[in-house]
């Protein structure tokens, strides 16, 4: 399919630009560009099953009927993804395919059309190319990658749209926790994310939607995330509002819980499990409960825990605390495995450590 270029009349002039990247945080800042995709059901000589009318052009609102089902129903996913910029300078993508392969899993949860991995590849690619001179210079900066998927038929009968629209933007992107601080605190939220049979694995706004109560708990307690059990017998660990957990033992062993369906299968994650196992640790997948977490804390059988995902990449969990108080992980402080470990993920996404399974894709 054939892009189309629709130039920008008015970029941000470059010394707003720079002042606007010096120190970007996460999620405020975003750039000149947008990439747009329309899908009709059945669309006249569409590719990809009614995808057609590619294009790139400038950032800006969208049009929608007050119908649109989005608005209604919520059918939406999106991805979450990040531009690195390399030691000699070139921007790469770290297992971009992975992420095409998860919003097509995410979609067919929800319904909606699948995206031909390729399209979004290049989809990705295309916002990249024309907003690099967004990438900020600070500490850990990177482009924050957006691609996001929604219906937009105007429609008030339930059942799947007919027609939807992908789009990518783009953020500059600090550091994601404001606090700086070496470990993040945690609350174990009596509110429960995603249940069996639920849409617990699809990466969709709704189940954000359901997380912000008990988030904003744990932001009012102090804590800088939520901790989620599973929603049956409330007894295991999950993962946090949009992160995936390990649980490093002291005999060298790590734990992290089973992909069945309730939680998000993190790309970070996946990548961890094979790191870890290449520093000589074993990985096993296997549910992990409140409880054991509590006392393998105290009897010291739990060194370190660490949460991890895109955009916090690596974070060590140093303080849980719940309805039954807290309790602390190791000095509750970043143990030697984490920092181990985010080095090597952060080395390999940089290219200053050997990429032996080619997951680093110049940008381009
Ligand atoms: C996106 C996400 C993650 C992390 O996935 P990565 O692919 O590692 O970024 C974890 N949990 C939830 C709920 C998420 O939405």
């Amino acid at each position: 399919m054939q892009f189309e270029t629709i130039p920008h009349p008015s970029p941000m002039a470059d010394d707003a630009r720079e002042a606007a990247i010096a120190d970007p945080g996460f999620g405020t800042v975003f750039t000149d560009h947008m990439v747009t995709i329309d899908y009709d059901e059945g669309a006249e000589g569409s590719v990809g099953g009614g995808w057609h009318s590619p294009r790139i052009g400038p950032r800006e609102p969208i049009a929608l009927d007050p119908a649109a089902s989005v608005l209604h129903y919520a059918q939406e996913i999106f991805e979450g993804m990040k531009a690195y910029r390399l030691a000699d300078g070139e921007l790469a993508l770290f297992r971009p395919e992975e992420n095409a392969r998860r919003f097509n899993a995410s979609a067919r949860r929800m319904a909606m059309p699948e995206l031909p991995e390729e399209l979004f590849l290049e989809a990705v690619n295309k916002a990249v190319t024309a907003d690099a001179k967004w990438f900020p210079s600070v500490e850990g900066g990177s482009l924050y990658i957006r691609p996001f998927m929604f219906a937009t038929e105007a429609f008030l009968g339930v059942r799947p749209a007919k027609q939807y629209k992908f789009i990518v933007i783009l953020s500059a992107a600090g550091n994601y926790f404001k606090s700086g601080s070496p470990a993040v605190s945690i609350w174990q939220s009596e509110y429960t994310r995603a249940a069996p049979g639920g849409t617990g694995a699809a990466k969709t706004g709704g189940n954000y939607a359901a997380s912000l109560v008990p988030t904003g708990e744990a932001f009012k307690r102090g804590h800088d995330q939520v901790l989620f059990l599973d929603a049956v017998e409330k007894k295991w660990v999950e993962e946090l509002g949009g992160m995936n957990l390990f649980f490093v033992m002291r005999d060298g062993s790590v734990v992290t819980p089973p992909l069945t369906g309730t939680i998000l299968p993190g790309i970070t994650r996946n990548s961890l499990i094979t790191l870890l196992g290449e520093e000589g640790l074993s990985v096993r997948e296997e549910p992990y409960s409140i409880q054991q977490w509590r006392s393998d804390a105290a009897s010291g059988d739990l060194v370190e825990v660490m949460a991890c995902g895109t955009a916090a990449v690596v974070t060590p969990v140093g303080k849980v605390d719940s309805a039954d108080g807290e309790f602390v992980i190791g000095n509750g402080g970043p143990g030697a495995v984490t920092s181990k470990i985010r080095e090597k993920l952060v080395g390999i996404q940089r290219g200053s450590v050997d990429d032996t399974h080619g997951w680093v894709k110049l940008v381009g």
